[in-house]
């Protein structure tokens, strides 16, 4: 897709494109939810209900991580386009620069889009039988707080000169099925309970279990239909089809993106930033989603999941 496609173009050409994929089936009220039965008022884009106890006026937006915002719908397709397509995401700082907004107009819509990209917990279980989901964690960047955080209990890999996962670094626990979605928590501390709950919370246990020769892995294991794993200290990665390749290619782009794009993220936000690239690991190229798909699957996450200026503006504070 290019920038001279008609809904980056023209106010309204962008509003149908919007709404064909919000109301595929047909306008539905955001308050009552009936279908269909709005009609158009004198402003172009606003609807008005016509349940007879509702008569509630809603646009496009009502609703959505796009509500009340005076930003153009060119400027939100485009930005959901550039969110969705930058491998290592995009900075408020970039999207300012190329869609000629304000820094603070672009701030706004990088946190509504990472929203909007969110899946919002609603899915089943990763795996299933005969398939293969690998589990990992990585460190990267420092705490906020170091010294609250104790020592982790079950001892996470050792690298070769024998150093655990240090307790001063941020901890991203990934768990991804092979060949299919990926799901992705910051952590306080990659410790053994919080490990083993996150993957029995998420894991089919029909599945066979990869992991490396971690601790945090070795009761959980027990769990699922076989748990297998590599031995990264004694140099082995692969051993079959066994190893964790999918989940290193995940941290790979994640940590890349957070050091190239993010550098200045704060911890308390950094689940944020977890949702957006695991939102385009799910929709990634090898899975058969294109640019424009991808984007377009971010603008039908848009509803549902409103972010007040309020609330935002109190994130922005809490993080100076
Ligand atoms: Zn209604």
């Amino acid at each position: 897709m290019k920038f001279d496609a008609p809904q980056f173009r023209d106010e309204t050409e962008a509003r149908r494109y919007i709404e064909a994929l919000r109301w595929p089936g047909g306008r539905v009220c955001p308050k009552c939810g009936v279908i269909g039965a709005e009609y158009e008022t004198k402003r172009e884009g606003r609807y008005r209900c016509g349940a007879k106890e509702c008569r509630k006026d809603f646009t496009v937006t009502t609703g959505t991580v796009m509500e009340a915002t005076h930003i153009k719908l060119t400027v939100w397709v485009m930005a959901f386009y550039l969110m969705a397509s930058s491998k290592k995401g995009m900075s408020a700082h970039q999207l300012h620069r190329t869609l000629d907004v304000t820094y603070k107009s672009a701030w706004f819509l990088c946190h509504r889009i990472r929203l909007a990209m969110a899946n919002g917990g609603l899915v089943g279980p990763l795996g299933g039988s005969g398939q293969v989901v690998e589990a990992d964690e990585t460190y990267f960047g420092r705490v906020s707080n170091p010294e609250t955080r104790s020592r982790t209990t079950g001892q996470p890999y050792k690298n070769k000169k024998n150093q655990r996962g240090p307790a001063n670094k941020r901890a991203v626990v990934a768990l991804v099925e092979r060949g299919g979605q990926a799901r992705v928590f910051h952590v306080a501390e990659a410790d053994r309970v919080t490990v083993e709950k996150i993957v029995l919370k998420n894991v089919d246990p029909a599945s066979r279990l990869h992991t490396d020769e971690s601790n945090l892995y070795k009761r959980v294991g027990a769990e699922f239909a076989s748990h297998e794993s590599v031995k990264h200290t004694a140099g082995e990665y692969v051993r079959g089809d066994v190893h964790n390749n999918s989940a290193e290619n995940f941290f790979s782009v994640f940590k890349r993106g957070m050091t190239g794009t993010y550098q200045h993220c704060d911890e308390k936000h950094l689940h944020r930033y977890v949702s957006e690239f695991e939102f385009r690991f799910n929709t990634r190229t090898k899975l058969g989603y294109t640019d424009t798909q991808r984007a377009q699957r971010a603008i039908e996450g848009a509803e549902g999941k409103r972010l007040t200026y309020r609330r935002t503006n109190e994130v922005e504070q809490q993080s100076v």
